[in-house]
């Protein structure tokens, strides 16, 4: 029988918050409670608001903070970067590693994720290891192989479903409004699943799976409810308290 997984909606503010988000994100905060039977809910802010909404969220049984990006060592001479250990000090209870952004922009490859995603664990930190096709590699036929070469460099030894999630993020799913099939999302989640459980066994089996691109209320109940998607990754729909809890709302 498959085990019962308990569904993740993070939320990804990218480079976006001042000081003045923190009643947006009071709200969040607020209503985290109504959706508390649906899902754990995590908020990953620019690192200049960590602190403040970890002070904030203290004390909250469903609402976690997240960082968007670590280095993969724990201090030192690089200019700019923040460690995972600096997120934890921070409140941090997660981070984002191999976004296809960070991939894109600033040229990571699977090896540097896995490493980062590997320094996360070292700071107590779970770590969200990002994978995704481009449009072109998916016109080509090549989404399935390129997902798996993805999800096989970027992940380190010794997961376990409490300190690894997967995101599953279409890169030309992002912030764009479109979204693959449901039938299309379903294969690569299995494909995921197969992977992830091939590596960690029972562990496997039961970490969490997110579906990311383009998620917002009106389409999070169909997405939530394919198979081994077990949660959402939330860019745009995430700054908005009203919208990042109805996606919450809207899990099975
Ligand atoms: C993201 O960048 O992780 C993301 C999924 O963005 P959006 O929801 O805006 O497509």
């Amino acid at each position: 029988m498959n085990p019962v997984i308990r569904p993740l909606i993070a939320g990804n503010w990218k480079m976006n918050g001042l000081r003045a988000s923190m009643a947006e994100f009071e709200r969040m905060l607020a209503g985290s409670a109504a959706v508390a039977g649906k899902a754990d809910l995590l908020v990953c802010p620019p690192a200049t608001l960590v602190a403040a909404f970890a002070e904030k969220a203290r004390g909250s049984m469903g609402l976690a903070i997240g960082g968007q990006d670590c280095h993969p060592d724990p201090a030192g001479a690089h200019t700019g970067d923040i460690s995972a250990e600096m997120l934890a000090d921070a409140g941090a209870r997660a981070v984002i590693v191999g976004h296809s952004e960070r991939r894109a922009d600033h040229g990571e490859s699977d090896a540097l994720v896995r490493r980062k995603a590997e320094a996360a664990w070292r700071a107590g930190l779970a770590a969200i290891v990002c994978i995704g096709e481009t449009r072109q590699q998916r016109d080509q036929g090549h989404a399935v192989a390129v997902c798996r070469d993805q999800l096989q460099g970027s992940l380190p030894d010794g997961a376990r479903a409490d300190s690894l999630i997967v995101a599953y993020e279409p890169v030309w799913a992002i912030g764009t409004g479109l979204t693959p099939t449901p039938k299309d999302i379903e294969q690569i989640h299995q494909l995921i699943r197969a992977v992830l459980t091939m590596r960690f066994s029972t562990e496997g089996a039961r970490m969490r799976i997110l579906y990311g691109g383009s998620v917002k209320p009106s389409n999070a109940g169909e997405l939530m409810a394919i198979a081994n998607v077990n949660g959402a990754l939330v860019g745009g729909a995430s700054l908005m308290a009203a919208d990042f809890l109805a996606i919450a709302a809207n899990c099975p």
